[in-house]
């Protein structure tokens, strides 16, 4: 994974520092760090200060503000007991300060909080405070900090320096850490001395001018403020500094990325097109203006000599596929091979059936890959590829093997792009010579996100619904209301729609899962809706099993499709008007808004019915009632940002906050970096800075040739050598 650190020279071994030893480096290697440099830029995971503690008789009102608070005092009493319900040991610690007693509660890791405390000793405690039984305050799995000890002659008494104002940092430690001494504590010692004897020396790779222009601190002086601060003015722009290095290192591969690509000579294409004109004349309905613009947008590109490399962003039923299938006529018209990828069968399947609904009549010749297909009909496809025959080839991954040979590639369209990894997408743009490229997604990505994950691409955005569509009415209903809204189903069946119910398929026990949709499915044909026709679509079907169940469920003959997540993208049938979705509380948001998108797809009204089933996280695996109660939280703020808003980017936005970028995208090689102080949600306005600027300097010195920039050169290559040669190809 790139690391958004190591300033050149510091390789310096790490028992350079005083303090460490063979064992606290052995300890430090197995968290990473193993140079002075990866230790400089192990950062604080807090701060305490004056302004941050509390007395402990205020702890109840900051538990109904679910405020983290630290409160000083010292070990009053400890205690290791056996819990009666769990028969697991439970570790109680009391602290007092002369306000009162609160107790710290540990589920895990006993075995080291037991040793870790003594009677008397002065700690600060932080987290949010939770009510007991009894409704005392308390803390679960606080965090904790040993303000002061007699041994360690070179820590400053900390609990003095308080009443002074010092901000003390926090660091991060475990039980392993601790055992060597490195706790919270021991960083601070070492820390103190690598940020006195090994900042000084360091090369800051920084520009002047660019430090100067946006009143960065230089490095020296970032890393020694970030460790300890005089002041919170001086922590302050040492972190932004520090987030700004990584977001501008991140955004310079971004700028040499574009830069590669508008280097590289592409495919002029002739953008007037009957095909395309003949597509728009033969639709019941007017493109929506945010289908025009973007259309424009794509036309723009394929004329140009540049290939293109766009993304094209909209919500799900927002009417990318005729976009994209204007733009397929035109490569087409030029005598080109499109390559079309989905992420799965069912998915390539459908865009197969609903591109040639469209294309009806014209002289297109459509062809389906996928793997699984019989040798002989593989052949013949693959024949068709190669002579050239076939003009638009829909499939999935299977598109990028070997044996895949296009006579005239000059167009790649991928769907729902984050599903890929950009390895694959490379794969299936070398199967031309510098094609055009459309990534499209129904994932809405905040402006950020995509600034960061995608900034080598251009953004087109469709940001207006077709105006035939009724918005879907959600509810939330809870486990013990099902059969009322199973009757609901009933009646919309009667009434001629049709329903999908879909369960949820947590990874690591798809079998179980499975189990629990198949017998689902079996209860509800048997003895809930017998009246009705169900089928059941996961995906662990065959493929011709799923399509003929797909096909009898479009032909209406199949009024409620019980169903895994496999239905989760793409999938378009009119009239499906009511997604009822079984414990709901399972699902992520992105994956909700894509299910409550299979509905609302035709003229009748339709309705989302979240299932609820909160009771679920009680019966977790986890035996820490602050996690239970966090998961429970983010659940019913999923389900209620559901019930709230139709709008998917609003609906990313809080997916983002409760996930973190790195989950929204799913995978991990999405193209996410991994920053370790920046984050894009919160420090949007630092990644538009260093955007410009490293725009800005790719501009002025296209190859960093410039003597200032030397530094930066160096620094720059070590940090993405290895993800340099992905980065040509986006
Ligand atoms: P997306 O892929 O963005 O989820 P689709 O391209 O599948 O959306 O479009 C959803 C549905 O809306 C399709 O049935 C499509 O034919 C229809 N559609 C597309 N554009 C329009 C429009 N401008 N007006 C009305 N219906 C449209
Ligand atoms: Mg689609």
């Amino acid at each position: 994974m790139t690391q958004h650190r190591r300033p050149p020279d510091q390789r310096s071994p790490l028992q350079y520092v005083k303090g460490i030893g063979p064992k606290r480096s052995a300890a430090l290697e197995s968290i990473g760090i193993t140079t002075v440099d990866d230790l400089l830029y192990y950062f604080p995971r807090g701060y305490l200060d004056r302004s941050t503690i509390v007395p402990i008789s205020s702890l109840k009102s900051f538990a109904a503000k679910r405020e983290e608070v630290t409160v000083i005092g010292d070990v009053f009493r400890q205690e290791a007991r056996r819990s009666k319900r769990s028969n697991r040991i439970i570790f109680f610690l009391t602290i007092r300060d002369n306000t009162g007693y609160v107790q710290c509660v540990w589920f895990e890791g006993i075995k080291w909080v037991r040793e870790a405390f003594e009677v008397g000793e002065m700690l600060a405690v932080s987290a949010v405070p939770t009510l007991d039984k009894l409704g005392r305050p308390q803390f679960v799995h606080p965090e904790f900090d040993r303000l002061r000890g007699a041994l360690e002659e070179d820590e400053p008494d900390w609990g003095k320096m308080f009443n002074t104002g010092a901000i003390i940092p926090k660091y991060s430690s475990s039980s392993d850490l601790g055992k060597v001494g490195l706790d919270s504590r021991g960083f601070r010692r070492i820390l103190r001395t690598a940020t006195q004897q090994h900042t000084n020396g360091l090369t800051d790779p920084l520009p002047k001018n660019i430090r100067a222009a946006r009143q960065l601190p230089d490095l020296p002086n970032a890393l020694k403020a970030i460790h300890f601060p005089a002041d919170f003015a001086e922590l302050k722009t040492a972190r932004t500094r520090l987030k700004f290095d990584e977001l501008f290192y991140w955004e310079l591969m971004m700028a040499f990325r574009r830069k590669a690509n508008t280097e590289t000579k592409g495919i002029s294409f002739i953008i007037e097109s009957k095909l395309a004109r003949t597509l728009v004349d033969s639709l019941p309905f007017g493109l929506t203006a945010a289908q025009r613009r973007v259309t424009r947008e794509i036309a723009g590109d394929m004329r140009s000599t540049h290939p293109m490399n766009r993304l094209l962003q909209g919500d799900v039923g927002s009417g990318k596929t005729i976009v994209a299938l204007m733009a397929m006529l035109v490569a087409v018209e030029n005598g080109y091979q499109v390559a079309f990828m989905a992420p799965t069968e069912i998915l390539a399947e459908q865009h197969v059936r609903t591109l040639k609904s469209f294309l009806a009549e014209m002289p297109v010749n459509l062809r389906l890959l996928i793997g699984g297909q019989r040798k002989k009909l593989r052949e013949e496809i693959l024949e068709d590829i190669r002579s050239g025959r076939a003009n638009i080839v829909v499939g999935t991954h299977a598109l990028i093997e070997e044996n895949v040979q296009f006579a005239r590639l000059g167009f790649v369209v991928i769907d729902e792009q984050h599903r890929f990894g950009v390895v694959q997408r490379a794969g299936l743009k070398e199967k031309g010579s510098s094609p055009d490229v459309l990534v499209m997604t129904a994932t809405p990505i905040p402006r950020t996100l995509a600034m960061t994950v995608y900034g080598d691409l251009d953004v087109s955005t469709l940001d207006e619904m077709p105006a035939n569509r009724r918005p879907i009415r959600t509810a939330i209903r809870m486990e013990d209301q099902k059969e009322r809204v199973y009757s609901f189903v009933r009646q919309e069946v009667q009434q001629g729609r049709q329903a999908y119910i879909v369960f949820p398929l947590v990874e690591d026990s798809e079998k179980v899962d499975l189990k629990a949709a198949t017998s689902e499915f079996e209860r509800l044909r048997r003895d809930v809706l017998p009246d009705l026709s169900i089928g059941l679509l996961h995906g662990k079907m065959k493929s011709e099993e799923k399509e003929e169940v797909m096909r009898q469920f479009k032909a209406g003959k199949v009024h409620v499709m019980v169903a895994t997540t496999v239905i989760e993208v793409g999938i378009d049938i009119p009239n499906a008007s009511v997604m009822v979705i079984e414990n709901a509380e399972r699902f992520g948001l992105s994956q909700l808004h894509q299910l409550r998108g299979r509905v609302g797809r035709g003229a009748d009204q339709s309705y989302c019915i979240l299932i609820a089933n909160y009771g679920w996280f009680d019966k977790g695996m986890k035996n820490n009632p602050m996690e239970t109660q966090r998961e429970k939280e983010h659940a019913r703020l999923r389900l209620e940002t559901m019930a709230e808003t139709a709008d998917g980017f609003k609906i990313a936005e809080v997916d983002l906050k409760l996930r973190g970028p790195g989950e929204l995208l799913g995978t991990r090689q999405s193209g996410m970096p991994e920053f370790r102080i920046a984050n894009i949600v919160e420090d949007a306005e630092i990644l538009l800075l260093a955007r410009d600027e490293a725009f800005a300097l790719i501009g002025r010195d296209p190859e960093l040739r410039m003597d200032d920039h030397a530094p930066l050169r160096d620094h720059f290559f070590e940090l993405y050598r290895e993800s340099w040669n992905l980065g040509a190809v986006g």
